[in-house]
């Protein structure tokens, strides 16, 4: 499939410019582990250009701040309409760069453009409080934009990263400078050209491409960056809230990593149980934060839903993005080489039921894998892989379960597959995660706040909670004697 690669210089102040250095970095396919395309490698001489940039946008009588909210909110829809029209250019050139099959990307990316509209209804519905405070005084809040904003971006869902992050910004009044990951820049700079297109002025969204140390570390280091959103893996969002601390406190969402269980009891239906087990650990070939990858399974069901799993995982087909199957490679050799090696710790551990190898003899393909008889305590059951790799552990009783659940320093999603009413809202209770499903999986809507409990993450993203993380809280106060002075 060719697909035509538009963009590969940063995108800064709404023009495309080469790195200061004039250096570039090649973006792999990860299908048959050619270059695509060399791309602009930014550094911190182009993060300090590209913060200046999003810094003169912000200024108090900019262009985008002068502009009604309602305004936004019109630039943000106009936005939305662009990704729809080009869906389909952008869903391949994911593909190309990502591996993903298309038919998901396009899925991926069409409900990403309803993040668009969501936030776009939202810029004229930011509302302060009237607060009755004690004393003789009247108060107040505003909202006000956090600022220019940081945010960098994973591999794993390259478009809707971008637009749920800088959604919710815009709709607040921010400016934001965008580093996606190494391994997929090319359709964050496919979205810079539709900002551009739809009319957004220019520094208000800036996209800079290069490698996290460098690029990266110039942004969460940079004292005139008010706030950065970061998805990836929880070392990282270590080193970024180190950062932040030690330069100028700015604000931190992090949206990390997990090791999701996903808990099916007696009373569940075993074939859609197995189904839906299947889905939650193997969406995007296993490269999903709230992956499903902790199957737990009551013991009146467990050999028959072994069987099951083992059967679904074997039909899934493999190969070609660009054809109808359901999955792709993997995004890259360093990934594939870490999910490989915990397949090999999950040979010598448990009982390998499906797959457990290479998918063919190019790129970086990995048969769906599937373990039975997984203790709680083995590397698969507790480290995240981020392949397609699934891990099923038996259970007997409510109380076990709920503590071998909560048993991990994760704590972004987990899901609960029962008839009983009960056991599914105690479930919910008792465990301690950022997103709960009930015989359903992953359904994440944008209108409900996602992110993590414990090392998953700070702060949520989506809904309401998610422009409220780009909003600081002005508490204004006014003398106002109770009694009239004349
Ligand atoms: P990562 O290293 O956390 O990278 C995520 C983003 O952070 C990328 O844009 C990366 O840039 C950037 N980055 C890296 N080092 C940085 C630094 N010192 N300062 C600022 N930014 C920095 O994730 P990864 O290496 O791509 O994947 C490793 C693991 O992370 C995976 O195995 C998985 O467990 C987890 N992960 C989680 C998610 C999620 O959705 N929560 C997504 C992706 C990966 P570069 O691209 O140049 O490295």
């Amino acid at each position: 499939m060719k697909v035509d690669v538009k963009y590969t210089k940063l995108f800064i102040n709404n023009e495309w410019v080469d790195a200061v250095s004039k250096k570039t970095f090649p973006t792999i396919n990860p299908q048959d582990e050619s270059v695509i395309t060399q791309v602009a490698e930014g550094d911190k001489a182009d993060i300090d250009v590209a913060v200046a940039a999003a810094k003169k946008a912000f200024h108090r009588y900019s262009e985008w701040r002068l502009l009604d909210a309602s305004e936004r909110g019109r630039l943000l829809l106009k936005l939305a309409d662009l990704v729809d029209r080009d869906v389909q250019y952008l869903a391949e050139l994911e593909t190309l760069d990502n591996g993903k099959p298309v038919k998901n990307a396009v899925g991926e990316i069409s409900w990403a453009a309803n993040i668009i509209r969501y936030y776009a209804g939202k810029a004229d519905k930011i509302l302060g409080n009237t607060i009755p405070a004690d004393g003789e005084v009247m108060s107040f809040t505003l909202k006000e934009p956090v600022g220019v904003c940081g945010q960098i971006l994973p591999w794993n869902y390259p478009i809707p990263m971008f637009i749920w992050k800088i959604a919710p910004a815009l709709a607040a009044g921010c400016t934001t400078v965008v580093k996606p990951a190494e391994q997929t820049p090319l359709t964050a700079l496919a979205m810079a050209a539709l900002v551009k297109e739809a009319g957004f002025p220019p520094g208000v969204v800036n996209v800079v491409p290069g490698y996290g140390p460098t690029a990266g570390g110039a942004l969460t280091h940079h004292p005139d960056v008010d706030k950065v959103a970061f998805t990836g893996s929880t070392e990282i969002g270590r080193v970024i809230m180190k950062a932040a601390a030690e330069v100028n406190l700015k604000r931190v969402t992090l949206e990390l990593g997990g090791k999701s269980p996903l808990v099916i009891f007696n009373d569940a239906d075993v074939e859609k149980a197995a189904l839906l087990a299947h889905r939650a650990a193997f969406a995007n070939a296993g490269q999903c934060c709230v992956a499903g990858t902790r199957t737990y399974v009551q013991s009146g069901i467990y050999d028959k839903f072994v069987a099951k799993a083992a059967e679904i995982a074997k039909k899934r087909s493999v190969g070609n993005p660009y054809q109808d199957v359901d999955q792709g490679p993997q995004i890259d050799k360093e990934m594939y080489d870490k999910v490989m090696g915990y397949i090999e710790s999950g040979k010598k551990t448990a009982r390998c039921v499906a797959g457990g190898a290479r998918y063919g003899t190019a790129g970086f393909f990995i048969q769906p894998t599937v373990f039975a008889d997984v203790k709680d305590d083995m590397k698969i059951a507790r480290e995240e892989i981020f392949g397609p790799v699934q891990s099923i552990l038996k259970f007997e009783t409510f109380e076990e379960i709920v503590d071998r659940a909560n048993d991990s320093n994760y704590g972004l999603g987990a899901g609960v597959v029962t008839n009983d009413i009960a056991t599914a809202l105690a479930f919910v209770k008792h465990v301690r995660a950022g997103s709960m499903w009930v015989n359903t999986y992953e359904h994440v809507a944008v209108q409900t706040p996602f992110g993590g409990f414990k090392e998953s993450g700070i702060g949520r993203e989506l809904g309401e909670d998610g422009i409220q993380q780009y909003l600081e809280n002005k508490t204004v106060t006014i003398n106002l004697p109770k009694k009239p002075l004349i």
